[in-house]
């Protein structure tokens, strides 16, 4: 048996994060994880393949609709299982940076899957070892259709661990499920030639984003090829080896209909994991929702278990996971963190990136705040244009008397990156005139939010 100051059950973005956090403020640490690699779902079936997926066939995009224009002739031809290898390339140069931060730090990897049987206790395999703190950072999975009848194969039917590892390219793949990981896989498979059709239950596409934004997106992506089946709810997925059907009812008139497809892509929404953690037993308070029940300091109903990332409440990201998991291990050390939960953004890594922060339009006018609106188009950025990424636009928003920036939100070329800049000047405060006074690199893709920025003053420059 071994003695910790802090076990981490989980070496996710959360997990992981937590535990370097923790060693770096001289904190006895060890991570135990059930996977056969570090990182989570993020850097083996989530952020990081789809990535490397997003980026293959984007290249791939570019080789056939823009090289020739510039001048570049090329005959690009896809090799489907040489994309899998570069994905797994990538997976593996980031699982193992951090099993060599781990050592690092050192930092003990416990290899398995990991249960409390009392509080300053955690198990793996026939080993107990005690902590003085544990963290909960198991993560989540994906869930099912509600009220569907739907069995998933990883195959046919598939989450989105199957669909980063296909067989081969589908020549029809139906999404069901038109949020965030849904989108960034149907553009992949659009992309390298599958006819994509995407059933939403909601009216739009990636609920909760700024309406505005939602609908350029969903234009954009429909020009790119993707098809959208809006208000169905999907009722039954039927599957042979080769191929489904699946039926859904249009929400407005109760209508039944169907689509066949060689893949059908489950993306309605991800659910918190504890399986196997013995936290009933423990009596660990759980939220309605399945989520582990916390504090503002990450500390469950049990004494010295705490809780973060996507086992808990709040946005399933990374980087939220990531905030939680350095906030409890200086919370443990002795210092006061602190998570601001009004500014993590959000990014959607299609191309155009759609990236958002703070504030949407609807929020604002269902809180009664009175607001500015600063919207400038790249079409008005000289560098997008040069780039064929000139389609979308920046939307700032700013209290209406003071100029604070509320909000911000982006459909366009690296808004994923440009996005922080709005992040940082919220944190500072700041007035969306203090956006407009920074000098901005000439040319670069910022200059539109610096445009967006004077356009909640005396007007932009380029509109
Ligand atoms: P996880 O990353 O889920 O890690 C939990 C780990 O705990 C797992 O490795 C699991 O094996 C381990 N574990 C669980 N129980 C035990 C146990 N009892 N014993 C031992 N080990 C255990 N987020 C973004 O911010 N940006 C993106 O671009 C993005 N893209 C995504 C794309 C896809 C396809 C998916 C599925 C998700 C994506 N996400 C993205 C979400 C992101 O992956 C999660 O929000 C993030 O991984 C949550 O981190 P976590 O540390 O809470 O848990």
């Amino acid at each position: 048996m071994a003695s910790y100051d802090v076990i981490i059950i989980g070496s996710g973005p959360g997990g992981y994060v937590c535990a370097i956090r923790c060693a770096q403020l001289g904190l006895k640490t060890a991570c135990v994880e059930g996977r056969e690699t570090l990182g989570g779902t993020c850097l083996n079936v989530g952020c990081i393949p789809s990535k490397a997926l997003l980026h293959a066939s984007h290249q791939l995009h570019e080789a056939e609709h823009n090289f020739a224009k510039m001048g570049l002739k090329v005959a690009p031809k896809v090799d489907w299982k040489q994309m899998l290898t570069y994905k797994d390339d990538v997976i593996g140069q980031n699982t193992k940076g951090v099993e060599f931060l781990f050592k690092k730090n050192k930092i003990d990897w416990l290899k398995g899957w990991g249960s409390i049987p009392e509080a300053g206790k955690v198990k793996v395999g026939d080993e107990v070892h005690e902590a003085k703190h544990i963290i909960i950072a198991s993560g989540s999975e994906a869930a099912s259709i509600p009220g569907a009848e739907v069995t998933i194969d990883e195959k046919v039917v598939v989450t989105s661990t199957g669909a980063l590892e296909l067989g081969k390219i589908p020549k029809r793949m139906v999404v069901v499920g038109g949020g965030v990981i849904g989108l960034e896989l149907g553009s992949v498979y659009a992309r390298l030639g599958t006819e994509v059709s995407v059933i939403e239950f909601m009216d739009g596409i990636t609920p909760g984003q700024d309406m505005e934004v939602a609908r350029q997106f969903q234009k954009i992506l429909t020009k790119q090829g993707l098809k959208f089946i809006l208000g169905a709810a999907v009722q039954k997925v039927a599957a042979t080896k080769t191929k489904a059907t699946v039926t859904y009812k249009m929400r407005k008139d109760d209508s039944e209909e169907s689509l066949e497809a060689d893949v059908v892509l489950v993306s309605t929404g991800r659910k918190p994991f504890t399986e196997g953690l013995g936290l009933d037993a423990l009596g660990v308070q759980m939220t309605d929702r399945g989520q582990i029940a916390t504090d503002g300091s990450y500390r469950t109903s049990v004494a010295g278990i705490y809780a973060i990332g996507d086992v808990i409440d709040g946005p399933m990201l990374a980087h939220k996971a990531e905030d939680e998991g350095m906030a409890v291990a200086e919370m443990i050390a002795g210092q006061h963190p602190h998570v601001n939960y009004d500014v993590i953004p959000g990014v959607i890594y299609t191309h155009p990136e759609v990236g958002s922060v703070g504030k949407t339009e609807e929020q604002l006018k269902a809180e009664g705040v009175e607001y500015k609106v600063g919207k400038f188009s790249f079409m008005g950025n000289g560098r997008a244009k040069a780039n064929f990424a000139a389609e979308g636009f920046v939307k700032l928003l700013a209290d209406a008397k003071t100029d604070r920036i509320l909000g911000a939100h982006v459909i366009g070329p690296m808004a994923g990156d440009l996005i922080h800049e709005v992040c940082v000047a919220m944190e500072f405060g700041a007035a969306a005139e203090d956006l407009a006074r920074t000098c901005h690199a000439h040319p670069t893709y910022s200059e539109a939010m610096r445009e967006a920025a004077l356009a909640c003053g005396d007007g932009a420059i380029h509109a």
